[in-house]
């Protein structure tokens, strides 16, 4: 490997070692070679094209979809003596001009550019004048039509191949499905491009996830019995809970500050600020907070309602244990997240495709909250990542569920839906099952529907526990008209024909409840 990189790693960015694959990626680059790199988010990759836009003459064109990250960019390279800057519709066009300018006399080192920039004539045109270092495709899976930051104008930059044969292409995404990645490599010709495809394991998170039931006291109890003292992020849904929520820790003697987008920008910076240089403050905060936080020692990242995606859990919890040291991931989770996560879609304005697909990201988040083998592995499954055995720093590795053999009990669940017509939510099923003759019940006639009172067996709590595991595993799904009801889907044919068997895990609160069941 040339050593002027690991000079350039060492004069201009000021680190001592490469991480992971970034001395192989950029070697690949330097040599006029393509590459396809799948690294989780805070992994580095910015270096991978930094670097080689330095080693190689004439300026790197990177193309990326955000215009505030573009900036954050654009300025760091600055202040470290790098000659960059964006173009986008952001910028005045005198300053503009200026800079197209200063690029055709080759006085950048990197420019940072729209799609839809890059892709106008004029820049094109420009472009055709300079020399190209390289390009960089950044957020590459936008190019994907499946996923959720689909960008038309990246469809386009296959031309980029086509005009610039010899101009060597690296794309970068944080996405890493496997379907996703054959069609970053399909839909931007890179098929003779190595793939550098980084683990997304955090193996020093720890990650632990409960039903919510009293969530404050669970927060509470969580933080002074692990991390009293210690800096962390807990994400609310609510700018309204996340006021609160901060009120009361400092209540119960917990350092805490909100952090939301309806706060004014003044007390924005200054609470991140304060997060960002003290090592004992805890930060409650919508999911606003996270861009841009670089902050190694945050110890635990807690989220008090389900995020509405794995991808977002990932990204989320990825914020905690940056320095390696131990860090815990915490969630709480309950159907009704599922239900809100479920009406915020609908009023998104998002096409039926979009929610959709939405819909089905949330499924398989709460799929996740409910599996019964190791964390890390679902987790790592999820992005396609195959890992062999249990990890033993997550929750069900150290103390594992039981689980019990619901198929009778899926059964009546289901048929209940069915019986009362598909459109009732939990509570009002589960009345239904325990043969509650309250008001609600009597109103509608549910006294004399098939399952009234069948399920007079199991607790109140194991039912709902059932109800959200069918859901968790695709047998029933919550619809948005009809606030929170159940519908019956497909897959519980078979289920409901008694030609499949299903195994339920025993919730944990379930087993604490039941005194004589010591631990597993
Ligand atoms: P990504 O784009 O993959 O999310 P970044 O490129 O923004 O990640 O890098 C995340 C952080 O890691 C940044 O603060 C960056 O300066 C730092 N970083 C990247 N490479 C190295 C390295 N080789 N040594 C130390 N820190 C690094
Ligand atoms: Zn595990």
């Amino acid at each position: 490997m040339s050593d002027r990189a690991r000079t350039i790693l060492d004069n201009v960015f000021g680190y001592t070692d490469f991480r992971g694959q970034q001395e192989a990626i950029i070697e690949q680059l330097e040599q006029g070679d393509d590459a396809l790199v799948l690294m989780p988010t805070g992994g580095g990759k910015s270096l991978c094209y930094q670097i080689p836009a330095l080693l190689r003459p004439g300026t790197a064109i990177v193309i990326s979809p955000l215009i505030a990250l573009m900036q954050d960019q654009v300025d760091g390279l600055n202040l470290l003596g790098v000659r960059a800057a964006a173009l986008h519709s952001g910028i005045p066009y005198g300053e503009q001009d200026q800079i197209q300018e200063d690029l055709v006399r080759g006085e950048y080192d990197l420019i940072y550019v729209s799609p839809e920039r890059l892709l106008t004539h004029r820049m094109l045109e420009l472009l055709d004048h300079i020399q190209v270092a390289l390009f960089a495709i950044d957020e590459a899976h936008c190019v994907s039509q499946w996923g959720h930051d689909f960008r038309p104008e990246y469809l386009q930059l296959s031309i980029l191949h086509e005009r610039y044969p010899n101009v060597p292409r690296i794309a970068l995404t944080a996405t890493a499905d496997q379907r996703t990645r054959e069609e970053i490599a399909e839909r931007l010709n890179l098929s003779g491009a190595r793939f550098f495809i980084s683990s997304f394991d955090r193996p020093n998170i720890f990650y632990r996830l409960a039903q919510k039931r009293n969530a404050k006291k669970q927060l509470l109890d969580f933080i002074l019995k692990d991390h009293a003292g210690q800096s962390g992020i807990v994400y609310c849904l609510s700018r309204r809970k996340v006021d609160e929520l901060a009120a009361w820790l400092q209540n119960q003697g917990v350092a805490a500050l909100p952090y939301h987008a309806g706060l004014d920008t003044e007390t924005r910076s200054r609470h991140q600020h304060q997060f960002q240089t003290t090592d004992n403050l805890v930060m409650v905060a919508t999911i606003a907070f996270g861009m841009g936080v670089d902050k190694p020692d945050v110890r635990f990242v807690a989220h008090m309602d389900m995020p509405r995606s794995i991808e977002a859990y990932y990204q989320e919890t990825g914020r905690a244990g940056r320095d390696g040291l131990a860090a815990t991931a915490w969630l709480v989770y309950g159907l009704q997240d599922v239900i809100i996560l479920g009406q915020m879609l609908v009023q998104s304005g998002m096409n039926q495709a979009m929610q959709q697909l939405e819909r089905q990201r949330l499924t398989a988040m709460l799929g996740f909250c409910e599996v019964t083998g190791c964390r890390r592995e679902a987790l790592l499954g999820y992005f396609g990542e195959l890992r062999e055995g249990k990890c033993g720093n997550c929750d069900l590795c150290v103390e594992p569920v039981s689980t019990w053999d619901a198929t009778e009990a899926a059964r009546k669940a289901l048929s209940n839906v069915y019986r009362t017509g598909q459109r009732f939510g939990v509570n009002h099923l589960v009345d239904v099952l325990l043969g509650k003759t309250n008001k609600r019940v009597k109103e509608l006639g549910h006294q004399s529907v098939s399952t009234f009172g069948v399920g007079k067996e199991l607790s109140q709590p194991i039912w709902r526990s059932v109800y959200r595991q069918l859901v968790a595993r695709g047998y029933v799904t919550v619809t948005s008209e009809s606030h929170g009801g159940l519908l019956l889907t497909e897959k519980c044919r078979q289920l409901l024909r008694g030609e499949e068997t299903l195994e339920l895990r025993r919730d944990r609160y379930e087993v604490h409840e039941k005194i004589t069941v010591g631990p597993t």
